[in-house]
C-alpha cells in the first residue's frame, strides 16, 4: 500500500502547485501509515526529479518516453494508473489544474476508484476518506465520504501550506508505452496567452470592472500589478467587451482562484464574480460606492473614486519599496 503523487511538469519545470500537491500527499501517506512515491511523465531533469525528495518523495517513477512529451491525457493516465498498479496506491493525489481536471478522472476509472475533486483540506482515510469541498460555486462546503478503498484526489490550488518533509529520493526509470488510441488527440503546439505570471498560481492578483470605464485606462492596474509581483484579471464583462483578455476573467463562467491577495477595483462583487474569488485570503475592494455588493466580503476596502485612489496607492507602493 502507498500514495502516489502525480507530480505534474510545466515545460520540464515543477511548479508551486506540484509541491503543494507533493506536501498534501505526504501528510496523508502519515495518516495513513505508508510511504509518499510519485509518478513523473515526461522530460524533466534527474536533478528536478530528486527534488522532490524535499517534500517527503521517497520514489519517483520516472516515464520519459518521448511520446509522452506533449500532454495526452489519455495516455497521461494510463501512465499514471500502470504506476499506481503496480505500487498498489490507495491514494492518488495531484493538483486541480487543468491537465489534473482531465486526467485525474480517467485515471479513477482505471483503478475502479473514487475521484474527490478539488479538496481544500485534509481528508481523513480512517472515515471513509472525508474531504470538504466547496460546491455551489463556492458558497457552500461539501462534506463527502466514499466506501471505496481507493480515491484520486486532486488540490486546490492555494489551499494547502507548502511545508518541507526531506527524505533521500529514488528516482526509478519505469518503461511504459501507452497503446495507440491511447493518442487520438495530440497537441502538437501549445502558444501561451500571456508571458505575465500565472493566474491560477499567483500570490497577488490585481483585478479590475467596469469602473475603469474603457480599456485606455488599464495602465495603472498594470503599474500596480507589477509594483507587487502580481497577475491581473477582470470582471467578465470587460473580458466580452473585449477590454481586457479573456483569459483573465474569473469567476462562476471564468477562472477559479484562491490568492493570498485579492484586490478588486472598480468591480461590484456580483455573486458570479464572487464565486470565482471568494476562497482569496485577504480581499480588498476599491469602489466610489459604499453600498457596492463586493464590501461584503471584503477584508479591507477604500470607498473613493478609483482613478484617485489605485494613483495614491501606487505611489505609496513605490516609496515603501524604495524604502527597504
Ligand atoms: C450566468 C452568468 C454568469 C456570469 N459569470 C460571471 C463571471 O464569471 N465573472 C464575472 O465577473 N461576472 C459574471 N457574470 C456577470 C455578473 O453578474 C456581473 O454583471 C459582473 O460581474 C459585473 O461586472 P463589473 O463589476 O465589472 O461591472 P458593474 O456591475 O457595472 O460594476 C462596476 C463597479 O464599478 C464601480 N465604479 C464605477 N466607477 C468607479 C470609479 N470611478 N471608482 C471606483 N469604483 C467605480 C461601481 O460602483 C460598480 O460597483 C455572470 C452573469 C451571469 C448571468
Amino acid at each position: 500500500m502507498s500514495v502516489l503523487l502525480f507530480a505534474e511538469n510545466a515545460q520540464g519545470t515543477f511548479k508551486k502547485a506540484t509541491f503543494e500537491a507533493a506536501t498534501y500527499a505526504y501528510d496523508l501517506a502519515q495518516a495513513m501509515g505508508t510511504t509518499l512515491s510519485a509518478v513523473s511523465v515526461g522530460q524533466v531533469s534527474e536533478e528536478a526529479l530528486a527534488s522532490l525528495g524535499k517534500y517527503g518523495v521517497s520514489n519517483i517513477y520516472d516515464v520519459r518516453d518521448e511520446k509522452f512529451n506533449a500532454f495526452v491525457n489519455t495516455a497521461y493516465a494510463a501512465a499514471i494508473a500502470n504506476v499506481a498498479k503496480k505500487i498498489d496506491a490507495k491514494a492518488v493525489v495531484m493538483t486541480q489544474s487543468y491537465n489534473g481536471r482531465a486526467v485525474a478522472p480517467r485515471v479513477a476509472v482505471k483503478l475502479r476508484a473514487t475521484p474527490i475533486s478539488g479538496v481544500t483540506s485534509m481528508v481523513d482515510p480512517a472515515d471513509g476518506f472525508k474531504a470538504l469541498r466547496l460546491s455551489y460555486s463556492g458558497k457552500g462546503v461539501q462534506s463527502f465520504r466514499t466506501d471505496n478503498d481507493k480515491v484520486v484526489l486532486t488540490v486546490k490550488g492555494n489551499s494547502y501550506q507548502i511545508t518541507e518533509n526531506p527524505v533521500t529520493a529514488e528516482v526509478i526509470s519505469a518503461d511504459f508505452s501507452a497503446s495507440e488510441e491511447n493518442f487520438d488527440a495530440i497537441a502538437k503546439e501549445i502558444i501561451k496567452a500571456s508571458e505575465g505570471i500565472s493566474l491560477t498560481e499567483a500570490d497577488t492578483v490585481v483585478s479590475a470592472g467596469r469602473g475603469m470605464k474603457g480599456p485606455e485606462n488599464w495602465g495603472i492596474i498594470e503599474e500596480m500589478a507589477e509594483l507587487l509581483g502580481a497577475a491581473t484579471a477582470c470582471s467578465k464583462p470587460t473580458a466580452d467587451m473585449d477590454w481586457r483578455p479573456h483569459h483573465e476573467h474569473v469567476g462562476q463562467t471564468g477562472i477559479q482562484i484562491a490568492p493570498n491577495l485579492y484586490i478588486a477595483i472598480g468591480i461590484s462583487g456580483a455573486i458570479q464574480h464572487l464565486a470565482g474569488v471568494s476562497s482569496s485570503k485577504t480581499i480588498v475592494v476599491i469602489n466610489k460606492d459604499p453600498e457596492a455588493p463586493f464590501f461584503k466580503v471584503a477584508d479591507y476596502g477604500i470607498v473613493g473614486d478609483l482613478f484617485e485612489v489605485v494613483p495614491k496607492l501606487n505611489a505609496a507602493i513605490r516609496a515603501a519599496k524604495a524604502a527597504v
